[in-house]
Order: C-alpha cells, then structure tokens, then sequence
C-alpha cells in the first residue's frame, strides 16, 4: 500500500500557512489489511480509519457517484484498485485536491498548485455539482484565503449559481449547512463568506431573510453607508477585527433582519425592527439548529440592540428591565456578549469603525450597582416568595437610580 498526506495539509503546507489535522488517502490496500495493521474504523459506509497512535484519519483511495438527492445519496467505491488520481478527482477544489508522499513529491494531476499561485478557488471537476455543501465550503475557503487574495473562479461561480438555483441547497441537513456556517463565521473575513453566497444566489435560499437585507436603506445620519446589507457585512467584520466569539458573530448578522420587512412607504426608517424581526431571527436559528447559547443571544440582540445605544438616556425602571431580562446577576458572560454585539453594531457603519463606545462601559456599571444589591438584609426583613423577588426588584431600582444620578453628575 501506498499513503499519501492529501486536501488541506498539503495546501497549507504550499501556502506556508501551519497545518493543524492531516489527512492521509491510502492506495491499494483492503479494509482487512488496515485492521491487520491495527487501525480503528470510523464509521460504517465510510473506508475511513484512525490510527493507532497518532488518531489521525487515513481514508481508502475511493470513487463516489451520486444516486439521488442530498449527500445520503451517494455511494462510494474503495478499492485497492482505485487510483490516488481517481480519489483526488472527487474532491472540491483543485487546491483541496493534491498529495504528496513522503518525500514530499507532489501529486497534482489537476493543477491545484497553479490554483495556488494565481490566487484561484476552482472545482476540479463537473462532478464539484453533485454535492450541495461545497457552495457553502467555497465561500468558507474564500473567506479564510481573502487575506490572500484569493478569489472564486467565475466558471465555479457558475456552477455554484446552478446548483443554488437547482433546489439541491434545500437538500442539506441542518447539521451539515451549521457546521460550515459556523466555522465560516469564525474566520478572518466572514463577510466574504455572506458574499460570496449572496452572489452565487444561495443566500437567497439558506438565508432569504439576510438576502432582503440588501437595497433597503436607513437613515444616513446613523448610517452612513445607507444599504442594511452592507452595513450588516460590516458589523460582521467588525465582529472579526474584535475577535468575537461565535455567539457574538452569530447574533450580529442576525440583528438587523426585521429591517427586512420595512414597507417601503416607511423607509428609510424601521419603527420596531427590533420586534419584526424576532419572529425572523427564530426562523434562521431553528433552520440550522443552531446551538442554544447562539440562539439565545441572536434573539436578545435582536430585541435590544437600540437599548444598547440609547443606554446613557434609558430610565432606570428599564435599564432594570433590561438586565432583568438576560438575567445578568447569574449570566455576566452573555451580557458582556451583548455589550460586544451592540458595540460591533455600533463601529460596523461607515467611517464610524473607529468611534468609542461609552454606552458599554455605563452598562457594565449598571449591571454593577443592581448586583451589588444584597439579599441577606431583605431575608432578615422577613421578606419571602414573590415579596422577596418585588423587595430586591425596588432596592436595584433605587441602586440605579443612583448610579444614573452619579454618572450624569
Ligand atoms: P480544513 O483546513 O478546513 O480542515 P480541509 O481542506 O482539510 O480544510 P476537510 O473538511 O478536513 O477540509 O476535508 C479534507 C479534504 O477532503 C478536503 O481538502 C477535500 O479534498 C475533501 N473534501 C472534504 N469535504 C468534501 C466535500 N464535501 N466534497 C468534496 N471534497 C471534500
Ligand atoms: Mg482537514
């Protein structure tokens, strides 16, 4: 048998980017060898094994032909006859499809390397078609390598733009589309992962209520930039420069999405956006069964991010309201969440990347002085039940009411 490092490691190695998992292709072995020589397998359709020591994953040399819809319909061929060439034709892009032994010497049949040098991400092969998930791995890749200045080849564009229009995006599984959508959010520039969606036409289908973001105005003394849409690519790139978590990232292309169902007539304003779009912001976070910390914070953002920016003038009865609400005395963490993606929203606008932000800081001291109020004297009181939860509610009321008074003085 012959092994060969194959996909992201080499390409990696070629970029002089540093390599974190290995994945080996192995030519001309049986599945009874490999188990022979002591490897683990993985699953039950796939020739894929671990191995013993390192745990890495070395896969069979295979075929793979598509016999119906979505990625269960797909069979595949591993044998020791199948070539490396015949595997490596199966992959997405030319860049993922090279290998090398252990000597280094490249396998390249499909000219990945040259892909590499002009800056091109390019389908190896018509068959790029037959699986719905590489729309959104291509624009996963292109927002890792936009720093490098790659691009989508046009003729993958197209191919992409057939397979948007095709009805076979509607085919992936909620855990496959998240998967990708979540590590495209965590990359350098995850806007050009929303981009390049929107301009091959399937953010339209995964994600409509984002796509209706684009051509609806706002008003230009907030929003410089004017188009909802752009300004949602710059929160989320902003999102990026600050280093935010997924939760945050997730919450902050999502904030806006009520400003989608603005009649034009009212444009460009959008009274009670905030509440329209809640109703939407569920819709995308059920689609994609995105994890409960996500969901949660996209929801909370969504209903109070002008809360956020209007912190400095909101009575104390509603800054309380407000930290009642993400239950901040137990939860600090997703109120700083919350903070960042208000703040994030904030710089995402035009020119404005730079500007400070005060609200943040007055909203940690908030959540502070209604902290800081102590149970134990109110127990002692003989307070108990929902007196209790009415008693603290006034003595944290009073703390703001303080805090408020102190900070504007
Ligand atoms: P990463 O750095 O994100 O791990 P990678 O290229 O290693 O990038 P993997 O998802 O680990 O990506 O897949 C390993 C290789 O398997 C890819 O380089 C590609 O050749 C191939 N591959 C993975 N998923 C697909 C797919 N859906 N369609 C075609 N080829 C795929
Ligand atoms: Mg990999």
């Amino acid at each position: 048998m012959q092994i060969y490092k194959v996909g992201g490691a080499v390409r990696d190695r070629l970029l002089g980017k540093p390599v974190t998992d290995i994945d080996w292709v192995v030519v001309g072995a049986t599945t009874e060898e490999m188990l022979a020589k002591g490897f683990r397998p993985v699953g039950a359709d796939f020739p894929v094994f671990l191995h013993p020591k390192s745990g890495e994953e070395y896969a069979l040399a295979r075929t793979e032909r598509k016999s119906g819809r979505g990625y269960g319909g797909f069979t595949f061929h591993a044998s020791p006859e199948v070539t490396l060439e015949e595997d490596l034709i199966r992959r997405d892009l030319t860049i993922n499809a090279m290998a090398e032994d252990n000597l280094q010497n490249l396998t390249d049949p499909y000219h990945g390397q040259q892909d590499l040098e002009n800056r091109l991400l390019r389908h190896v092969s018509p068959a790029f078609a037959e699986d719905p998930l590489r729309v959104l791995r291509v624009a996963r890749f292109a927002a890792r390598y936009a720093a490098l200045g790659f691009t989508v080849a046009p003729e993958t564009l197209d191919l992409m733009r057939q397979l948007s229009e095709s009805g076979e995006l509607e085919a992936l599984t909620a855990e496959r589309s998240w998967k990708e959508i979540s590590r495209a959010l965590m990359e350098d520039q995850p806007q050009v992962f929303i981009e390049v969606l929107r301009e091959c036409g399937a953010l339209k289908v995964l994600m409509p209520e984002v796509d209706a973001l684009f051509g609806v105005p706002q008003p230009e003394a907030h929003h410089p930039e004017i188009d909802t849409g752009v300004h949602t690519l710059s929160v989320l790139e902003q999102a990026a420069r600050h280093k935010q978590p997924l939760t945050v990232r997730w919450a902050c292309l999502l904030h806006d999405l009520g400003k989608g169902l603005t009649p034009e007539e009212e444009w460009p304003r959008h009274i009670a956006h905030e509440h329209k779009g809640l109703k939407l912001i569920k819709a995308v976070n059920e689609r994609f069964k995105a994890p409960k910390d996500c969901q949660e914070l996209a929801l909370l953002v969504g209903k109070y991010h002008t809360h956020g920016h209007r912190a400095l003038e909101l009575k104390p009865s509603t800054l309380l309201e407000l930290l009642q609400s993400f239950d901040v005395y137990r939860r600090p963490q997703r109120f700083e969440e919350f903070i960042a993606a208000c703040e994030m929203d904030a710089r995402g606008r035009k020119g404005l990347e730079q500007r400070s932000y005060p609200q943040a800081d007055y909203l940690r001291g908030a959540a502070n002085a209604a902290r800081t109020v102590a149970v134990q004297p109110l127990l002692e009181n003989g307070f108990k039940g929902p007196e209790l939860g009415e008693a603290i509610k006034r003595e944290r009321l009073k703390a703001l009411k303080t805090y408020k008074e102190a900070a504007s003085a």
